[in-house]
């Protein structure tokens, strides 16, 4: 008979005290469920991660771990934020387990889209993306920006899942073949596609939180919204260029007609033309500035290779 897969869970907890003891029975009932049903090993593992919380979410992790040895634990020396932890989670579970599962500790997204998502390993998938059926949950701002985002990273160049976010399913083969991205400006879901491998997705509808609070203001969300373009594309540096090859022709012609102008003897004194000009001008030479300095930026991050997590502690011992 076929070894059944070990399937490690992970799950970034940044100041979760409020959901985590709503939401860590849930996952290991879900856990318990799929051992039972003989779709994973029953040596599959719960991995939390701990972001650097303030509160007391590395103690309710320490304390799942000594009640039940499916919960597994890994704190980061402090906060790295959301991509840095899942990935702080995968590349841990990668020499542990032969599937991983990312998801969010709300409870936010539908744990049931899990089997689904099994069923699809089984079928030869090495990677499924979790996709937002619906999100009726979501206000509307949300739903709009968010759905915008997709458009524009699509339109940028840039391959995600429309409506996927960090919930999905990766092979430890593909996360063995991902440790080699060594970059540090992360965006999880637009580099792992670049991974290759075959994929497919599998569609669930997202809930509201079941407790705490939203840790992905709208700056955060901007924040991640710009990481993603200027990670993984560079169309808006073509971008300025066209608009600088653009705007030289046009003053081109304006030189050109200015001379003609000029020499015809209809030079007026023309102040709010040259104003424009100046303004309009400045204006499209500090915005290409500013985009190629987004992207000097990145580089400035990259060449100093610094780690992309630090991992403090552990509730078990590494070596086991
Ligand atoms: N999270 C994290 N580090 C952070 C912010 C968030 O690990 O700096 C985790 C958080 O605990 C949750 C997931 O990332 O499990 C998604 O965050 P949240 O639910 O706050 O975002 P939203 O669903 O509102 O976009
Ligand atoms: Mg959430």
């Amino acid at each position: 008979m076929k070894k059944l897969p070990i399937l490690y869970i992970v799950i970034p907890c940044y100041n979760e005290e409020a959901v985590l003891p709503v939401t860590a029975p849930m996952f290991s009932d879900k856990l318990n469920r799929l051992v039972d049903l003989g779709m994973i090993s029953g040596d599959s593992r719960i991995l939390f991660v701990n972001d650097g919380s303030s509160d007391t979410t590395w103690d309710i992790i320490c304390q799942l771990a000594k009640e039940d040895e499916h919960f597994l634990g890994i704190s980061q020396s402090r906060n790295r934020g959301h991509q840095n932890a899942v990935l702080a989670g995968l590349m841990e579970a990668k020499d542990r387990c032969d599937i991983t599962i990312s998801i969010d500790c709300d409870g936010q997204d539908d744990i049931n889209a899990m089997d689904e998502m099994l069923r699809q390993y089984r079928e030869g998938f090495e990677v499924v993306y979790g996709v937002r059926g619906s999100r009726d949950t979501d206000t509307f701002f949300k739903r709009f920006t968010a759905e915008s985002f997709y458009k524009l990273l699509n339109a940028m160049g840039v391959e995600v899942v429309f409506n996927h976010a960090d919930y999905r399913l990766i092979s430890s083969r593909v996360l063995q073949e991902f440790a080699d991205f060594q970059e540090v400006n992360l965006f999880l879901r637009g580099m792992i596609p670049l991974v290759g491998f075959p994929s497919t997705t599998v569609y669930y509808s997202r809930h509201e939180r079941l407790a705490g609070e939203s840790h992905y203001p709208i700056s955060k969300m901007l924040a991640l919204a710009l990481d993603g373009i200027t990670s993984l594309s560079i169309r808006p540096i073509r971008l300025v260029l066209v608009l600088g090859f653009l705007f030289a022709f046009v003053s081109l012609a304006g030189i050109v007609w200015a001379i003609v102008q000029s020499i015809r003897g209809f030079v007026v004194p023309g102040w709010a033309s040259t104003t424009c000009i100046i303004c309009f001008f400045g204006g499209i030479q500090l915005l290409s500035l500013g985009i190629i300095g987004e992207y000097i930026g990145k580089i400035y991050l990259e060449v100093k290779h610094r780690p992309r997590y630090i991992i403090s502690e552990r509730t078990y011992d590494i070596d086991q």
